[in-house]
């Protein structure tokens, strides 16, 4: 048998996409600080790339949508990433030290999962260019122990997560939706949000209402991505997080009101926030809310994107030696 030599590649770029929440039920905090979720993933065309290449040490720059806001030292997640991959795969000493780049077209603590995707595309990055030969199920491995959102940023599609949300399973969707992205003018960390979510539960619960504290996933959502009508799925969106968002952030229910006013079919908080995402009847819809929107003064800026699209995906592979 003759077996194929690959060659080294000498650099190598991963897109990864950005993702909102199309269902996010939240439970009750449990004894280790955790609150158990099920949601739905949905991977959308927002994305960030990430390049890593042999170094003679560890180093990470970031360009692009807020980089001042993003640490290039060994907390970030993609620096985590590469010596985690490298401890799975065996890869030691000078071998394991990478240059990665991240552009960032994705907002940081926005509730879009930027800093988990940028982990994912490294693992991916670092699992090709140093040819460890990691399966897709070794990947998750290691991806779940980096952070909750990570699997999925590897996996992409639409998915419904369960646990801290790193269990996951692929959904049956149909057809493309289009979406309106408003960014908010400041981050919201994800922290701060479950911990005024945890508040706002005890005063609910203190009042008399009854709560249950596990979540559960929704039927109605899933049969309608099944039918692929952005018209049935829009009423549909729901995040337990979302009043949690706007007790922080009061002006993100008029960028809410004025997506809805504009026709969106359902507008909703993405995870954590600040993020709101508005799903359009079409791509030119998605366009014109996008730009309406931006005009209307209600979000930093907003964009529009299409999902599901594919998980940490390697788009250049060059200079190979
Ligand atoms: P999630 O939706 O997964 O809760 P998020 O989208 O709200 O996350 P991120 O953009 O991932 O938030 O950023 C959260 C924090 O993570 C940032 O404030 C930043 O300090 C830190 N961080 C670490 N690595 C990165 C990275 N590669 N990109 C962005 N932020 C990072």
């Amino acid at each position: 048998m003759i077996t194929a030599i690959r060659p080294v590649p000498a650099a190598v770029t991963v897109r990864v996409p950005a993702k909102v929440n199309l269902q996010l039920a939240v439970g009750s905090v449990r004894d280790d600080g955790y609150h158990p979720l099920v949601t739905v993933f949905h991977a959308v065309s927002l994305s960030d790339e990430v390049t890593v290449r042999p170094a003679p040490r560890m180093a990470l720059t970031v360009t692009g949508e807020d980089a001042d806001a993003v640490p290039t030292d060994r907390s970030n997640l993609a620096w985590r990433a590469a010596i985690a991959l490298a401890k799975a795969a065996g890869v030691r000493g000078a071998d394991a030290a990478v240059r990665i780049e991240i552009r960032k077209r994705i907002p940081v603590a926005a509730g879009l999962a930027g800093g988990s995707g940028d982990g994912a595309a490294t693992l991916v990055a670092c699992n090709e260019l140093w040819q460890a030969g990691l399966s897709q199920r070794d990947l998750a491995e290691v991806a779940a122990a980096l952070g909750s959102d990570v699997p999925f940023s590897l996996m992409g599609g639409t998915a419904v997560g369960r646990g801290r949300g790193e269990q996951l399973t692929p959904a049956l969707v149909a057809g493309s939706y289009h979406w309106a992205l408003a960014f908010g003018r400041a981050g919201l960390p994800t922290t701060q949000v479950y911990a005024t979510f945890d508040r706002l539960r005890a005063t609910r619960t203190a009042a008399g209402a009854t709560q249950s504290a596990e979540p559960s996933l929704s039927t109605e959502l899933m049969t309608a991505l099944r039918s692929g009508d952005p018209e049935r799925v829009g009423p549909l969106l729901m995040n337990d997080l979302q009043p949690a968002a706007l007790s922080m952030e009061p002006d993100l229910r008029r960028t809410l009101t004025a997506g809805r006013e504009h026709g969106a079919l359902g507008a909703i908080v993405s995870g954590s926030g600040p993020t709101c995402a508005f799903l359009a009847t079409d791509a030119a819809h998605a366009r014109e809310l996008a730009v309406l929107l931006t005009g209307a003064g209600v979000c930093r800026a907003a964009v529009r994107a299409s999902g599901p699209v594919p998980g940490a995906t390697v788009v250049r592979d060059g200079g190979r030696s």
